[in-house]
């Protein structure tokens, strides 16, 4: 890890670590494994070094080529939903960014499946785990619209991006009662979605609004 440190923000971080923590309480995030996880991790090593002495800040952050790396509350609030469903085994995250959200659910989940469809942001992620000893994680460079058959059914599914409507590809992908959080809409009515799958079909709740970058077809 050490060649990812970035000096000169050692005391700030903690401090300001734990007032995060104290904003995420706040906005009712609940769940003790969520709550360590945000704790531990060192979210200053997924920016770019310019912008680490923000990064405990509870707010997205540029991560380049028009993309950013979620609000700290909104990665919480997707991974408690998910985590509150049920037991959650295996998990596809489509749109790894910088791979935060990717390391939450690693540590919280059996494996990881994450899809990017930006080469040097999925390289670039998959080199911050490696490099942070994250073990039970399996990249894949390609269009997330199609979720990853090979590893389907999932327990879990998470869309760290905004698509119009449900892609097919993700629901067909979800395992008996399993769950998928996803925002969807356009860019300034996106709501934060749940949808379940059940014996006779899908449930969706709406959660909350949201605003995410949009989910793009195709590969960069
Ligand atoms: N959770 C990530 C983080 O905290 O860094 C969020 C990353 S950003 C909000 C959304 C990501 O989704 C971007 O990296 C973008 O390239 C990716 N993306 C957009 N459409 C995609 C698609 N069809 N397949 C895979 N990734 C996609």
């Amino acid at each position: 890890m050490s060649d990812l440190s970035h000096a000169g923000i050692g005391m700030t971080s903690q401090r300001t670590r734990e007032r995060l923590i104290a904003r995420l309480i706040e906005a009712g995030i609940t769940h003790p494994e969520v709550l360590r996880v945000m704790r531990e991790l060192p979210r200053h090593l997924f920016v770019d070094e310019a912008l680490a002495s923000r990064a405990y800040e509870d707010s997205p952050l540029p991560i380049g080529l028009g993309q950013t790396i979620s609000q700290p509350y909104i990665v919480a609030r997707m991974t408690q939903t998910l985590l509150a469903h049920g037991p959650c085994d295996t998990v596809l995250e489509v749109g790894t960014g910088s791979g935060f959200q990717t390391a939450v659910l690693a540590a919280l989940v059996r494996r990881v499946y994450t899809v990017e469809r930006i080469a040097s942001l999925q390289e670039l992620a998959q080199h911050r785990l490696r490099l942070l000893k994250v073990r039970n994680v399996r990249f894949r460079y390609g269009d997330g619209f199609q979720g990853w058959s090979d590893y389907a059914p999932y327990d879990g599914i998470l869309v760290t991006a905004a698509p119009r409507g449900v892609p097919r590809a993700l629901a067909e992908q979800l395992a008996p009662t399993g769950c998928l959080v996803l925002p969807m809409g356009e860019a300034d009515r996106q709501v934060l979605m749940r949808v379940t799958r059940e014996a006779d079909g899908f449930d969706q709740q709406v959660l909350e609004p949201v605003s995410f970058v949009p989910l793009l077809g195709g590969v960069a």
